[in-house]
C-alpha cells in the first residue's frame, strides 16, 4: 500500500506511515487509547527480512500490555550477555542479565516480533 490521496482523506485521527515494529506498536497504543487510525506501508506484504534481533526487557514489558510478550518469549531466546572477540581473543564483554521483571534481553527476529504484535497483518 502507498500513500495516496484516497489514504489521506480517510476518516481517521491518525495516519501511521510504516507498518514495521514502531508503526505497529504505535497503532496498538492508539487502539488502546481508542484513537482512530489507519496504518499503511509501501510494501504490499510484510517483509521476510529481519533488521532487529534484540528486544530489551522494557520493550517486552510494554508489548506485554498488548498480550504479545508471551509469543515473543516462546519463540525467542534469552540473552544473558555478549562477548566480542578480536583475532580469537576476548576483547569485550557485556552483562545483559535481568534488570526488570522480564528475563534479560531477548533474541528474537523482527519477523517474529511483527507477527506477534500484529498477527493478522499481511
Ligand atoms: C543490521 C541491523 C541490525 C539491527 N539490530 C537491531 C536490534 O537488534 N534491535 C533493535 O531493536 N533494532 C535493531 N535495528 C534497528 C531496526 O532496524 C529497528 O529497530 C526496527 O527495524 C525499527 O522499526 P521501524 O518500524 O522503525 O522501521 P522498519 O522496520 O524499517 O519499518 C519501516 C516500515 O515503513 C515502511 N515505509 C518506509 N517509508 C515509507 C513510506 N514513505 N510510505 C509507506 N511506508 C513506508 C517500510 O516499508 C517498512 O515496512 C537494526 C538495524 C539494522 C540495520
Amino acid at each position: 500500500m502507498s500513500i495516496t490521496a484516497a489514504a489521506m482523506t480517510h476518516d481517521c485521527d491518525v495516519l501511521v506511515v510504516g507498518a514495521g515494529p514502531v508503526g505497529t506498536a504505535l497503532a496498538l497504543e492508539l487502539a488502546l487509547h481508542r484513537v482512530s487510525f489507519r496504518i499503511i506501508d509501501q510494501l504490499p506484504v510484510r517483509s521476510d527480512k529481519s533488521r532487529a534481533l534484540v528486544i530489551q526487557p522494557r520493550t517486552l514489558e510494554l508489548l506485554n500490555r498488548h498480550g504479545a510478550a508471551d509469543t515473543i518469549v516462546q519463540r525467542g531466546r534469552v540473552l544473558r550477555g555478549g562477548s566480542t572477540f578480536i583475532n580469537n581473543r576476548p576483547a569485550a564483554s557485556v552483562d545483559l542479565d535481568d534488570r526488570t521483571s522480564n528475563p534479560g534481553c531477548f533474541c528474537s527476529s523482527q519477523i517474529c516480533l511483527e507477527s506477534a504484535i500484529a498477527p493478522d497483518a499481511s
